[in-house]
């Protein structure tokens, strides 16, 4: 990556570190909250980037020296803590790669930066070890802590950073972000941008990933014909979807964006503001033969069979009752 102009949305953030960084007043620890795929990482980067940057102007150069060992994974001014994944973050790796490490000075930059993904599977052990740095901290050090869930750091922790929330990015930016850079087709841009509802990881993964395609083409398949379905199509049909039991949430959030666009037909006829217009003919079909009490019925439907998968009901079950509800409606 380049620096902050590579990052999709979250301008906020992004002034706060320039500013930062512009008058030289850098705070010792940050807490980066959001969901996963949000861009807590691709931040980061970039703040550590700027920081050892050594034209220091409030983004990285992309030329100096510090910006090209950035680049190859290896400036040594920036760590990122390493943890086994089952165990979580324990006390020795915060000791060994935090505490013990920063007492040794920068090797070329002003800074020495901690980046701790996954900072909520800290042990508390961990934590208060981390804490003891965060409270007297060597003036070169600035630790940051990316989590999904701020709930899950101690409060004496979080007193003493500087808490940035991440919020979703808008959905326009992200589907130009895929087709600009990542040259996704138009249509297929404008279906990820939707279902990913601001988080630019989950939308550029549904992009790039061929079991997501294959998965949202039988999302696909199953909402144009389900109307159509006799027994033993349906049966077929969940067994199908059962492939994907592991992702449903992902099928349903994907459903949900094509009955979305059911409904917003239904009550604007607005083909511009629908997102599957290659599908009109399927979409109007079914505004023009479903109640607005029906849709309404089909949404109920998703979320009721997203609250059963959760409680263990039976998959085949009920994805067979969400396709007759959808029939039926
Ligand atoms: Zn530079």
């Amino acid at each position: 990556m380049k620096g902050f102009t590579d990052i999709i949305g979250h301008e906020q953030i992004i002034e706060h570190f320039q500013n930062s960084l512009r008058a030289r007043q850098i705070s010792h620890a940050y807490i980066l909250n959001g969901e996963n795929g949000s861009g807590k990482n691709m931040l980061a980067s970039a703040f550590a980037k700027a920081l050892v940057c050594e034209a220091g102007y409030g983004d990285a150069c992309n030329m100096c020296k510090a910006c090209r060992q950035f680049d190859g994974g290896n400036h040594p001014d920036v760590r990122r803590v390493l943890h086994e994944k089952k165990t979580g973050i324990g006390v020795d790796e915060v000791r060994e790669q935090v505490c013990n490490d920063v007492l040794i000075k920068p090797y070329s930059s002003k800074y020495k930066i901690y980046i701790v993904d996954e900072a909520e599977k800290m042990t508390p052990q961990a934590q208060n070890a981390l804490l003891k740095t965060i409270e007297e901290p060597p003036s070169y050090a600035v630790i940051m802590l990316l989590t999904n869930s701020v709930e899950a750091l101690l409060p004496t922790i979080r007193s003493r950073c500087i808490l940035l929330n991440l919020h979703s990015v808008d959905t326009d930016k992200i589907r130009d972000f895929l087709m600009q850079v990542h040259h996704v087709p138009d249509y297929q841009a404008r279906v990820c941008a939707s279902y990913a509802q601001g988080n630019t990881g989950r939308a550029l993964l549904m992009a790039t990933s061929e079991n997501f395609r294959e998965m949202h083409e039988l999302m696909l398949r199953t909402v144009k014909r389900v109307d159509d379905m006799k027994v033993s199509d349906m049966a077929a049909a969940v067994v199908d979807i059962s492939k994907y039991k592991a992702q449903i949430g992902d099928f349903l959030d994907l459903m949900m964006v094509w009955y979305r666009d059911v409904l917003v037909l239904k009550a604007t006829g607005d083909l511009n503001a629908v997102v599957y217009k290659d599908e009109y003919r399927y979409l109007k079909r079914k505004a023009e033969t479903s109640s607005y009490e029906g849709i309404s019925r089909i949404f109920e439907a998703m979320d009721n069979a997203r609250t059963r998968i959760n409680a263990n009901a039976s998959f085949e079950w009920t994805i067979e009752l969400l396709l007759v509800m959808i029939k039926e409606n």
